[in-house]
């Protein structure tokens, strides 16, 4: 067993830090404020390989063990869990085509991805069916050599500015998971309709929007896998991305505890700083043990991974762990600043809304539970 990291993935650490410290930091507040989509800093991360990581070699991509996605992944969140969110967003909606699609579909629909910077959306939510996925309402009825699109998709990330949606969708909902399959959508169609940017709590520099079908053609060439397979191929995805998202938690509450450290020791209460009191220091305490535990146990999840192991469990138990305990750090962040923590002047309360995202996107603390509960009880 060996803690180090190897020394290409610590290179790729310091490159993703810098940029963080450097590009994301100094304007996340901005975006977050106005809530408005940093193109051009997404871009400037497509552009220094820190954005589509899994997209194959043979297809022109970096493949990047998951093991340094996810050490990628701390460092985009700790400069800005929105941003990394958008960033993220296109490895989340390429995965399926990584994972189920033929060479030929590859290289149409993974390769633009390489050559020039573009976004991609993952659509899986819909308006009554997030959690249970397999309830989803979204049909694709065939039509020669066409599949006829038409329903509604929910909270998808980057859907105002994609260049290419990955949608699951249904040939028959009375079958439920075993009616649903996964298509590519290629630019903005007839029939597609983005709506309006969502006003949220947290992530705010994030895009997230309704996308309407009505009607929408799309080729039977662009069917990843067959009709039927569309489950599995969205669980597979989700096992592989949640270290990512474990890791966005990590990021998050890093940020959380540095600020928190720097605070407790210049602010001053009964004549000395408050890093002088044993509650602070617990909190403190907990806060770094806790984001130790949670990169040591997302660290394994990518490994597995890495290793061509199956990781649902593990990487459920990371998810779960690390999403919950970003919103205890945070919150604990918030109550070391005292009244200041409350303030938008200061740093701490945008990192308490955006940790609370991670414990429900991708799959809510309380499913991470049902995936862990049937992964212990199955058999
Ligand atoms: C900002 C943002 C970005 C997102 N980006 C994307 C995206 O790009 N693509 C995409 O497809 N989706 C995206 N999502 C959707 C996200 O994955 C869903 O919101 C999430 O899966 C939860 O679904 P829901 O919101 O419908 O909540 P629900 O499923 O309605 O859950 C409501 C509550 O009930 C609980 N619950 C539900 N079922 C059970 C159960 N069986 N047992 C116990 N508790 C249960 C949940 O844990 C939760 O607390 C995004 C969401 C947000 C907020």
């Amino acid at each position: 067993m060996n803690f180090a990291l190897p020394d290409d993935i610590k290179a790729l650490q310091e490159s993703a830090r810098k940029f963080a410290r450097e590009v994301m930091r100094p304007k996340a507040a901005h975006y977050d404020e106005k809530s408005e989509f940093p193109k051009d800093i997404i871009r400037q991360a497509a552009e220094l390989g820190l954005m589509n990581m899994t997209l194959p070699a043979a297809h022109g991509g970096n493949e990047l063990p998951h093991l340094a996605q996810a050490v990628i992944a701390e460092e985009l969140a700790w400069g800005c869990a929105g941003m990394a969110t958008s960033m993220i967003a296109n490895d989340l909606a390429l995965l399926p085509i990584v994972l189920g699609a033929t060479a030929e579909q590859k290289d149409k629909f993974l390769k633009p991805f390489t050559e020039s910077f573009k976004l991609a959306s993952f659509c899986l939510t819909e308006p009554g069916a997030g959690s249970d996925v397999a309830g989803m309402r979204t049909t694709a009825r065939r039509e020669g050599d066409f599949y006829v699109v038409n329903g509604q998709k929910q909270w998808i990330t980057n859907g105002e500015y994609a260049d290419q949606y990955t949608l699951f969708c249904t040939t028959d909902s009375t079958r439920k998971h075993k009616g649903i399959m996964c298509l590519v959508i290629e630019g903005r169609p007839k029939g597609l309709t983005v709506g309006k940017h969502e006003n949220k709590m947290g992530q705010r520099a994030s895009n997230t929007v309704t996308l309407t079908f009505e009607d929408v053609k799309v080729p039977v060439a662009n069917r990843i896998g067959n009709e039927g397979e569309g489950f599995l191929l969205a669980m597979a995805t989700l096992d592989n991305s949640r270290p990512l998202t474990a890791m966005f938690s990590v990021g998050i509450a890093r940020a959380a505890m540095e600020h928190a450290i720097d605070y407790a020791k210049q602010r001053q209460q009964f004549g000395k700083p408050i890093a002088e009191f044993q509650a602070i220091q617990f909190m403190i305490a907990d806060m770094a043990a806790d984001i130790e535990a949670s990169r040591l146990l997302t660290y394994k999840s990518a490994w597995l991974l890495d290793d061509g192991q199956r990781n649902t469990l593990v990487s459920s138990y990371a998810k779960r762990f690390a999403a919950d305990m970003a919103m205890k750090a945070t919150t604990d962040a918030v109550q070391i600043y005292g009244g200041y923590g409350y303030s938008r002047e200061y740093p701490v309360e945008k990192l308490m809304r955006d940790a609370k995202l991670i414990q429900i996107y991708e799959g809510t603390s309380q499913v991470q539970r049902l995936v862990i509960a049937r992964e212990l009880l199955k058999g």
